[in-house]
């Protein structure tokens, strides 16, 4: 009996110490598949894509923040939380493909046409809180437009992942911004976005955006 069992056993203990063995390998294949900084490279239209959107979240955040500081809208303190988040999304994005950035001091930045932007923004929107909410609604309203084409530049699925994130969370903002201008009788007009974009949004219901 003794005889005839062990070889069996010892095929048995053989062959699950293989199983095992395999099944670690694996597993420590995924592992490191997914902790290590993807290195692969980037397009230099990819590259070039989250570094703009970089300087437009940071267009967003610092528009806010500098509107918050003249109102006590509940819109700008909140929102501008938001843009914060968005920027870390897309620093995240920017580390795992090893891509240098820097973020200047609020209200500075590094392209001209961004640059430009803020000033005007925090121009009007220094003239009254209708004003600042209509920034508000416009920045939104270009964010949206730019992150479609960026969106339908790419094949590169993390970017699409993120920027659809950041424009869902966009077109909750423009809903908000809009929301408080008609609170006040006052009426937004879309500058970017078609009419027809424009309404679907607005009568669409808020989103829970991923992350
Ligand atoms: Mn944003
Ligand atoms: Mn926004």
């Amino acid at each position: 009996m003794k005889t005839i069992k062990n070889p069996i056993v010892s095929l048995l203990s053989m062959l699950l110490a293989a199983f095992v063995l395999i099944t670690a390998c694996t597993n420590d294949e995924t592992e490191v598949l997914g902790t290590e900084p993807d290195t692969s490279e980037l397009s230099s239209e990819d590259k070039n894509a989250l570094l703009f959107m970089l300087e437009e979240e940071k267009l967003a955040r610092d528009t806010y923040e500098f509107l918050d500081g003249l109102y006590g809208t509940n819109q700008f303190a909140n929102i501008k939380l938001s843009e914060q988040s968005h920027i870390d999304a897309v620093v995240a994005l920017l580390n795992r493909y090893k891509i240098d950035y820097t973020i200047l001091p609020y209200g500075e930045f590094y392209t001209t046409e961004i640059q430009g932007l803020y000033d005007q923004f925090v121009a009007k929107g220094r003239i009254d809180a209708i004003n600042a909410l209509k920034v508000g609604a416009t920045i939104e309203d270009l964010d949206i437009v730019d992150l479609d084409e960026f969106i339908n530049a790419t094949s590169n699925t993390s970017i699409i992942s993120v920027f659809e994130s950041l424009q869902c969370g966009s077109r909750n903002h423009l809903r908000s911004f809009v929301g408080a201008i008609e609170n006040s009788n006052e009426t937004y007009e879309p500058q970017f976005l078609s009419i027809e974009e424009y309404n679907e949004i607005i009568n669409g219901l808020n989103e829970k955006c991923g992350g």
